[in-house]
């Protein structure tokens, strides 16, 4: 099985990462990707960019296909409180192509004692501008994955393999083993994504390949595996085909 598009990397415009976007497009197409989304963080991340609005709105001056990859223009935004508010900007929602919801420690505000978090994806079930459910293992946030589940499946969101967290949050591991188990349980289909910080890891994701092949994983519900169910997916949740471009480029 092969991957076919990283769909959560980071640029320069994040701080706390070191390539450049054009240097991130190159190593996809090293890689023999046909698709990158590049999706730095939301304006709540310390080290996101200034002024987010100008930032995030202008990506639009990128052309969708650079170099024969489908390059999409997105961001990792920031799941704030137990409602499912983020902090995706009116005036740059319209630009954006994929959006990665996400919960990240300094961004998150809850009041409970206990850090329950289904309340706030059952909120990003129901926002519409959202198309994955980012890196969502995390023990600090805990939620119900038996009922949010076929929830985000029904809600066309796709749920995030993120190799990443093989590395950096490894205590995330084995409830991501469990969130797997649970999508192939109930049909739910998931993306697979390197988050990226260096562009030397873009297109790689060899421990969780491995946990999929583990748990005997079907192909058929990971999004970014195979090019016409990633177009399929774009087609049905996402405006990027209004764009002739891609046609006449023939993606
Ligand atoms: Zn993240
Ligand atoms: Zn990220």
């Amino acid at each position: 099985m092969k991957i076919i598009a990283d769909l959560h990397t980071h640029t320069v415009a994040s701080t706390h990462a070191y390539s450049t976007l054009q240097e991130m497009v190159t190593a996809a197409s090293q890689m023999g990707l046909s698709a990158i989304a590049v999706t730095d963080h939301g304006v709540e991340m310390p080290g996101a960019p200034k002024a987010g609005t100008w930032y995030f709105s202008n990506l639009r001056s990128i052309p969708h296909l650079y170099h024969g990859i489908l390059v999409l223009r997105g961001q990792e935004t920031n799941v704030l409180n137990l409602e499912g508010k983020i902090d995706l900007e009116k005036e740059a929602e319209p630009w954006m192509d994929w959006v990665v919801a996400s919960i990240h420690p300094p961004c998150f505000q809850s009041e409970e004692k206990q850090n329950d978090v289904t309340s706030a994806w059952r909120g990003i079930a129901e926002n519409p501008a959202v198309n994955v459910i980012g890196h969502c293992g995390d023990p600090r946030f805990p939620f119900d994955y038996e009922k949010m589940i076929p929830i985000f499946r029904d809600a066309g969101k796709l749920i995030e393999l993120n190799e990443a967290t093989f590395s950096v949050r490894s205590q995330s591991v084995s409830n991501c083993k469990k969130i797997m188990q649970l999508c192939k349980k109930y049909s739910a289909p998931i993306v697979v994504n390197s988050d990226s910080h260096f562009s030397a890891n873009v297109g790689k994701f060899p421990k969780a390949l491995a946990l999929l092949q583990e748990l005997n994983f079907p192909e058929e519900l990971i999004i970014n595996s195979n090019i016409e169910r990633f177009k399929k997916y774009l087609q049905c949740y996402t405006r990027v085909f209004e764009d002739h471009a891609l046609s006449e480029g023939g993606f």
